[in-house]
């Protein structure tokens, strides 16, 4: 069996933080069981680009700061550490995200250390799953002697859902990310990916921000919801099962988390999972928004025939009234679909990786759906 603890924790007003932190991990056994005085701890964030606390797309600088102040009142040597998605002219913009999240204020205050995964050096891996490529990791993941995943409960326009599993993407360092996208498009290969980085790098901990969670055209283009939620637990797959009930989503409709359930990266199945805390059964976050493409529970019960329909029928549009003209998007994708003067997607060699979509800070690149008969024949005329 695995546990997953719920706190309810409306604000992050930092004592209350704490003290819901605190309680949390009473009911995992304390923290004493997973660090000691003198331990290097590693806080791994969600830190997807250079957004602030409030845009809810990070996970927040004050849920950061309790963990530090717990983490350095227990003796411990705390390091901050991520890289961000995509890249500013050539390189990833982890540096700027350190600084407009306000993590690196908090750092500073706190007396952590902040651990740029582009600038840190590399473990190499060998991966035991469908893609034997060997992989390189951020060495500080390896360096710690206690890694804790701290992921942002948020939906997500191409996956539906992000959390713990998908939080360890940031492992990977900088630009590297972009052919992980080419080499897996689809999500169900993505999700091998995932599971490879959490067999190689065994994180400890896993607690999720759901205060502020963010609805609707996750991960950076949605809006803030009041989850009001902590969840804690050993078991990354565990923490997501339960996450996403919270959201009204079945774990079918998740194909990342497949791999990790194939390849026991944790527990998949809610009948195997306690909850315990301030819940003792799965609280509904009402009225919460999924991406405007998983809305339908009609469709979303005909997965195989929503994989067809969708895969034609939403596409990434850059909306140049938005657009800021900052390349990111041009510099991040993969396959290099899109161009730099005009912002015009190839779509024939776009692979629908929606990293343009996930990565633009001004939300310029929409999830455009179009009429699905006009489409199917683009498409089949025009799809390699
Ligand atoms: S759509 Fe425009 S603003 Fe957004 S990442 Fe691309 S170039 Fe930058
Ligand atoms: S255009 Fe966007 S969705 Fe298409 S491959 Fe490039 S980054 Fe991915």
């Amino acid at each position: 069996m695995s546990k997953v603890i719920i706190q309810g924790c409306k604000n992050y007003d930092l004592e209350n933080l704490i003290e819901k932190l605190n309680n949390g991990m009473e009911k995992l056994g304390g923290w004493n069981q997973f660090v000691g005085p003198g331990d290097i701890v590693l806080l791994k964030p969600n830190l997807i680009g250079p957004k602030s606390s409030d845009s809810a797309a990070i996970t927040h600088s004050e849920f950061l700061r309790a963990m530090v102040r717990i983490l350095k009142g227990k003796g411990c040597i705390v390091w901050i550490g991520d890289s961000s998605g995509g890249a500013i002219a050539g390189i990833a913009p982890t540096a700027q995200s350190f600084k407009v999240s306000g993590y690196e204020r908090v750092a500073e205050e706190e007396g952590a250390i902040i651990k740029n995964f582009d600038s840190e050096g590399v473990v190499e891996v060998q991966p035991k799953g469908k893609f034997q490529e060997k992989m390189y990791l951020a060495k500080p993941i390896f360096d710690a002697d206690v890694v804790i995943n701290l992921p942002k409960l948020k939906t997500h326009s191409a996956g539906i859902y992000t959390g713990a599993v998908k939080n360890v993407f940031g492992c990977i360092p900088g630009l590297r990310k972009a052919k992980y996208h080419k080499m897996a498009p689809n999500p169900e290969d993505f999700g091998e990916i995932l599971a490879d980085i959490h067999q190689a790098s065994k994180l400890h901990l896993h607690i999720m921000d759901g205060i502020i969670a963010m609805e609707g055209e996750g991960p950076t283009a949605g809006s803030a919801y009041r989850g009001g939620k902590i969840l804690i637990s050993k078991d990354p797959l565990a923490l997501d099962a339960v996450a996403i009930k919270m959201l009204g989503i079945e774990m079918e409709d998740v194909p990342i988390l497949k791999a990790s359930i194939k390849r026991g990266v944790g527990e998949g199945s809610l009948e195997n999972i306690t909850i315990e805390g301030d819940y003792t059964t799965i609280p509904k976050l009402e009225n919460f928004k999924l991406p405007k493409r998983f809305r339908s529970n009609k469709r979303r019960n005909y997965n195989a025939l929503i994989k067809v329909i969708d895969f034609f029928e939403t596409r990434p549009k850059v909306n140049l009234k938005k657009c800021k003209d900052c390349n990111l998007c041009v510099e991040s994708c993969p396959v290099e679909a899109i161009d730099k003067a005009t912002k015009k997607i190839d779509y024939p060699i776009c692979i629908e990786c929606m990293c343009c979509h996930e990565l633009c800070i001004h939300q310029a690149v929409d999830l455009k759906k179009e009429k699905f008969l006009a489409n199917l024949v683009a498409g089949l005329s025009q799809r390699r």
